[in-house]
C-alpha cells in the first residue's frame, strides 16, 4: 500500500468520539504532513485524528449492558400464563367417554 500524502478535505476513516463509531471524516488540519485534526462527516465534530483506532472497550461494559437489559426485562410485566382448562372441558371429555362406553354397550346388545 503506497503512502498517500493526506490533504485537507480528504475523506478518511477515523473514530469519532462523539458518535463512538468508526466513520468517514474530512481532514481539517494537517501537521508535518500528517493528519492532525479531522471533522466527522456524521456529526461535524472536529477532533484530533485518532489514526482510525477504536479505543479499547472498558471491561465490564458489556456486563453492565446485560444487567441493564435484565433490569428492563425484570421490570416488564410477565406474559399472562395460559389459563387452566375449564372444568367444563373435563366434564365434556368424561361425557364423551361415557358416550363411547354407552355405544359399546349398545353394540354388545
Ligand atoms: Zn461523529
Amino acid at each position: 500500500m503506497p503512502d498517500r500524502i493526506p490533504r485537507l478535505g480528504d475523506v478518511i476513516d477515523d473514530y469519532c468520539p462523539r458518535c463512538r463509531l468508526l466513520l468517514n471524516h474530512d481532514v481539517s488540519s494537517l501537521y508535518g504532513g500528517d493528519v492532525a485534526k479531522v471533522t466527522c462527516r456524521t456529526c461535524h465534530d472536529t477532533h484530533d485524528y485518532r489514526h482510525a483506532q477504536v479505543p479499547a472497550k472498558r471491561k465490564g461494559k458489556k456486563d453492565d449492558k446485560q444487567t441493564l437489559l435484565e433490569q428492563v426485562l425484570a421490570s416488564m410485566p410477565k406474559p399472562p400464563e395460559p389459563p387452566p382448562p375449564p372444568p367444563a372441558d373435563l366434564k365434556k371429555k368424561r361425557d364423551l367417554w361415557a358416550d363411547v362406553e354407552r355405544i359399546k354397550g349398545q353394540k354388545k346388545d
